[in-house]
C-alpha cells in the first residue's frame, strides 16, 4: 500500500512514512492512493470477529508494512485494558428508539472520541521509527484549546522513545479540561499553561516547529519533534474500525440483517471522524447516506448543499467547542478521492482556500458529494432542545456535540422520510460537557452556583448514569505540572523541559 501526496507533488512513501511525516512535503496530506475493498463475504465472516480481531483485519489493509504480529500487540497495548477503555466493547451501540441507534465514542480514558485514534497513534508513530530505522527520541508538541491535548497525554503518556509537552490557554478551557490536564500522571508528559488565548499558544508551537536553532538543538541531542494532530493519516486509520464495528454490532444483536443499508450520522468539526465512514463505505460496508452535522460554524453545510467552500464568514463560540472550525484540514482527502486523484485541481482548490478563503467544485465532482452526504447544522436553541428531546423521549442524555447530530438527523428525516437505520456516533461523555447539559435539562437554575465538579454530580442524578472513572475525583487529584509561561517564552520553557528531562 502507497501513500501520495493530495496535491501530487511529492513522492508515495509506506504507510510507516506517512504516518512519521504527518504532512507531505508539498503541503498535500498523506492519503491511500487506493482504497481497499472488503468483498461482502469478506465483510459477513467479520461477525465473528470482537474489536480487537477486527482492528487488526482493517488496519492491515492499510499499514501493510507494518508486521501482523507487531500490529496484534499494538492494538492490544491501545485498546484491552480496562483502564484504556472502560467496556471491551471499545465502542458499543446503543438503542436510542426504532431504527436509531448511538455508536458510543467515549469509553476511553478522556471521555471522548479522539481516544480511539491517540490511543493507538503513539505505538503506531514508535513502530514507524523502527520501520524506518530512525533512532531518535519524538517529542511531541501540541498547542490544545482542550480535548486534543488530554487525549495526546493519555496516549503518549509513557510510551517509550517519547516525550509529549502540552500548552494550553490559561484563560480558555473548562475547569474539567484544566484539572484533567494538570493532574496528568506518566514520566514523559509536561503541561505548560500560558499566560495567553488558544491562538497565542498555537502560534507560539508553530513558532517552535520552524526555529532552526531548535532543530539543531534536537538533532544534537537525536530528537525529532512531531504532531499528534487530525491530519497525521495514523490518527484517521483507527477511526475506519468502529464504523464497521459498528455495523456488525447492529446484525449481531438482531438490529439489522447483513447486507441493509445503514445511514451514519457525524458531528463533525475537522472532517476526520466522517471521512473514516466514507472509507468504511468505499472498502464496502454497507453505509448509505453519510449525514454531516456541523453548528453554527456550518461551513460545510452550505459546501455539501452547492459545493461552493467559504470560510470568509464569522467564527462562532459553540456549545459544541470542537466542533467550532472554518477550515476542515481532511476535507482535502475527500476532494483526491471524488476527482478520481486529480491532484492539479485539489492543489488548485487548496490555494484558493488559502488566497480567498473560497473555492467552487465543478458540476461532476460536486455530484459526487451529493449522492454520498448530506450538510446540515444546527442553531444553539436546536442543540440544547435535541439533548432535552432525547431524555424525555429515549431516557438517555446525549451531550452536546452529540445533539448536534440529532437535531441535523431530526431535519434530515424531516426533508427526505428516509426509513433508512441511522447509527449517531456519540462524540463525548456529557459529563465532560454538563455545564451546558445540565442547562439543557434542568434549566439555568439546575446549574445556579454549582462548578462543573458538583454538576458532575447534579447530572449523575438527572441521568441516573454514573460518573465517568476518568472524571470522578478529579478536583480532588495532587496537580502535577506547575509550568506557566508567557507565549514568547514557550521556546525557553520547551529547551529546558528537554535539557533537564
Ligand atoms: C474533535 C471532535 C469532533 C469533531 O471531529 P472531527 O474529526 O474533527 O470532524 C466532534 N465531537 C467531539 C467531542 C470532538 O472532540
Amino acid at each position: 500500500m502507497k501513500f501520495v501526496s493530495t496535491r501530487g507533488k511529492s513522492p508515495a512513501v509506506s504507510a510507516a512514512e506517512a504516518i512519521l511525516n504527518g504532512i507531505a512535503p508539498d503541503g498535500g496530506l498523506y492519503t491511500p492512493a487506493e482504497i481497499p475493498q472488503f468483498s461482502q463475504v469478506e465483510i459477513q465472516q467479520m461477525l465473528k470477529l470482537n474489536y480487537l480481531e477486527l482492528a487488526e483485519v482493517i488496519l492491515a489493509r492499510f499499514l501493510t508494512d507494518y508486521p501482523l504480529t507487531d500490529l496484534r500487540q499494538m492494538i492490544n497495548a491501545a485498546y484491552a485494558s480496562p483502564e484504556k477503555f472502560a467496556t471491551p466493547e471499545v465502542a458499543p451501540v446503543s438503542k436510542l428508539r426504532h431504527k436509531q441507534y448511538l455508536l458510543e465514542l467515549f469509553h476511553g480514558p478522556t471521555c471522548a472520541f479522539k481516544d480511539v485514534a491517540l490511543q493507538l497513534l503513539p505505538y503506531l508513530l514508535t513502530k514507524a521509527q523502527v520501520l524506518t530505522n530512525d533512532e531518535r527520541e519524538i517529542v511531541i508538541l501540541v498547542a490544545t484549546s482542550g480535548d486534543t491535548g488530554k487525549a495526546a497525554l493519555e496516549g503518549f503518556k509513557d510510551v517509550p522513545g517519547t516525550k509529549i509537552i502540552v500548552f494550553f490557554p490559561q484563560e480558555g478551557v473548562s475547569q474539567i479540561q484544566r484539572m484533567q490536564m494538570l493532574t496528568q500522571a506518566g514520566n514523559n508528559t509536561f503541561v505548560v499553561s500560558v499566560k495567553g488565548n488558544f491562538d497565542d499558544a498555537q502560534n507560539g508551537v508553530k513558532r517552535i516547529f520552524v526555529d532552526p536553532q531548535m532543530q539543531q538543538a534536537l538533532a544534537e541531542h537525536k530528537q525529532a519533534f512531531s504532531s499528534a494532530n487530525s491530519i497525521n493519516w495514523g490518527r484517521l486509520v483507527p477511526q475506519i474500525v468502529y464504523y464497521f464495528f459498528g455495523y456488525l454490532e447492529l446484525c449481531r444483536k438482531g438490529e439489522l440483517t447483513f447486507g441493509d443499508p445503514l445511514n451514519v450520522v457525524v458531528p463533525t468539526g475537522n472532517f476526520g471522524n466522517i471521512l473514516a465512514a466514507y472509507f468504511a463505505r468505499e472498502m464496502g460496508l454497507p453505509l448509505a447516506k453519510l449525514i454531516c452535522a456541523s453548528n453554527s460554524n456550518n461551513v460545510l453545510t452550505d459546501f455539501i448543499r452547492d459545493g461552493h467552500y467559504n470560510r470568509n464568514r464569522p467564527f462562532y463560540t459553540t456549545v459544541s467547542p470542537s466542533m467550532d472550525i472554518l477550515i476542515s484540514s481532511n476535507l482535502e482527502r475527500l476532494l483526491f478521492y471524488i476527482t478520481g486523484a486529480n491532484t492539479n485541481l485539489v492543489s488548485q482548490w487548496m490555494e484558493e482556500l488559502k488566497d480567498q478563503g473560497e473555492y467552487q467544485l465543478d458540476q461532476t465532482s460536486f455530484a459526487k458529494i451529493k449522492e454520498v452526504f448530506y450538510g446540515g447544522f444546527t442553531t444553539e436553541d436546536r442543540t440544547l432542545a435535541a439533548i432535552n428531546q432525547v431524555k424525555h423521549e429515549c431516557n438517555m442524555v446525549i451531550d452536546t456535540h452529540t445533539a448536534v447530530g440529532q437535531g441535523v438527523y431530526e431535519q434530515y428525516y424531516q426533508a427526505t422520510k428516509d426509513e433508512t437505520p441511522m447509527l449517531l456516533a456519540s462524540t463525548a461523555s456529557p459529563f465532560k460537557f454538563n455545564a451546558t447539559v445540565v442547562k439543557a435539562l434542568a434549566g439555568t437554575a439546575g446549574i445556579a452556583n454549582k462548578d462543573e465538579f458538583e454538576l458532575l454530580d447534579t447530572l449523575a442524578e438527572l441521568s441516573g448514569t454514573a460518573i465517568p472513572q476518568a472524571l470522578k475525583g478529579l478536583n480532588e487529584q495532587p496537580i502535577k505540572h506547575h509550568r506557566v509561561c508567557a507565549p514568547e517564552e514557550m521556546g525557553a520553557v520547551v529547551q529546558e523541559i528537554l535539557r533537564n528531562n
